[in-house]
C-alpha cells in the first residue's frame, strides 16, 4: 500500500504536467479519464453484484438446515401423536404440526423466489463482466491511439506517456481506481495537504488525521469535504529527481 500511494503521488504528479498538453492531443486524453472512471466504476457495481449473491447463497444454505430440522421436529410430534392419551394432547400436537408446516411452506416460497434472484443477478454479473471486458478493451485502443498521436510529439510528452502507462501497470487496481473515479469530477483528484489544509478544496484538515497521515502510510485518506484522496508530504515527488528518472 506504501508503495501504492508513491505510485499514486506520481501519476497525479504526471496527470498535473499532462493535462496542460491536453489540448494538442483532442478528445482522446478526456476520452481517458472518462473511460478509466468508467472502468472503476463497472468494478464498483460488479462488487456490489457478488455480495448480493453471496449473501443469497448464505439464506439458502442457512433456510436449507432450517428446513431439515422443521421436517425433523414434524416427523417426532407425528410419533408423538400415535401416543397421546385424550383427544386434548391430540388436538395441540396437531396445532403444532400445522404451524410447522406453514413455517416449512413459508420459507420454502421465499428460498424458490431467492434461487430465481440469484439466477438473474448471475444473467447481471455475467452481463457486468462482458461491459468491464468491453471497457477495458476500448481503454487499450484509445491508450495506443495516444501512443501514436504522442509520436508525433515532442520527446517530453511521449516519455511522460510511457511513464504514465507503466506506473498504472505498477500500481494496485484499487487505489487506481479511486483516482480514477474522482479525476471524472476533478483533474486534480490527489492532492497534498498543504498548511494543513486540502490542496484541492482549501478546507482545514483535522489536525489527527494529519498526524494519522504521517503515521499510517498504509492507508489511503481522503478529503471529507471534497472527496479528493490526500496525500502526506512523505510522498511527495522531487521534481527534478522525477524527470531525469524517466
Ligand atoms: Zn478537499
Amino acid at each position: 500500500m506504501e508503495k501504492d500511494i508513491i505510485l499514486l503521488s506520481k501519476i497525479a504528479f504526471l496527470d498535473k504536467i499532462l493535462d496542460e498538453f491536453e489540448d494538442e492531443f483532442g478528445d482522446i486524453p478526456k476520452l481517458i479519464k472518462n473511460k478509466e472512471a468508467d472502468i472503476s466504476y463497472k468494478k464498483t457495481q460488479i462488487l456490489e453484484t457478488e455480495n448480493i449473491i453471496k449473501d443469497i447463497k448464505v439464506f439458502v444454505t442457512t433456510s436449507k438446515n432450517i428446513l431439515a430440522s422443521l421436517k425433523d421436529k414434524e416427523d417426532k410430534l407425528s410419533q408423538q401423536q400415535f401416543l397421546v392419551r385424550n383427544n386434548k394432547e391430540f388436538d395441540a400436537i396437531s396445532a403444532e404440526i400445522r404451524n410447522i408446516k406453514m413455517e416449512h411452506e413459508k420459507l420454502s416460497v421465499k428460498m424458490r423466489n431467492e434461487g430465481l434472484k440469484e439466477n438473474n443477478l448471475d444473467l447481471v454479473l455475467n452481463k457486468q463482466k462482458e461491459e468491464l471486458n468491453s471497457l477495458i478493451e476500448e481503454l487499450e485502443v484509445l491508450n495506443s491511439q495516444l501512443y501514436e498521436l504522442s509520436k508525433e510529439h515532442s520527446e517530453e510528452v511521449r516519455k511522460y506517456n510511457e511513464t504514465r502507462k507503466k506506473l498504472r501497470s505498477d500500481i494496485n487496481d484499487d487505489t487506481f481506481d479511486k483516482y480514477a473515479a474522482i479525476r471524472k469530477k476533478n483533474n486534480d483528484a490527489a492532492v497534498y495537504v498543504k498548511k494543513g489544509m486540502c490542496n484541492g478544496c482549501y478546507r482545514q484538515i483535522p489536525q489527527q488525521i494529519i498526524i494519522d497521515m504521517r503515521n499510517q502510510h498504509n492507508r489511503l485518506f481522503q478529503c471529507e469535504n471534497c472527496g479528493r484522496l490526500l496525500l502526506s508530504d512523505w510522498t511527495e515527488v522531487n521534481e527534478d529527481e522525477f524527470l531525469n528518472e524517466i
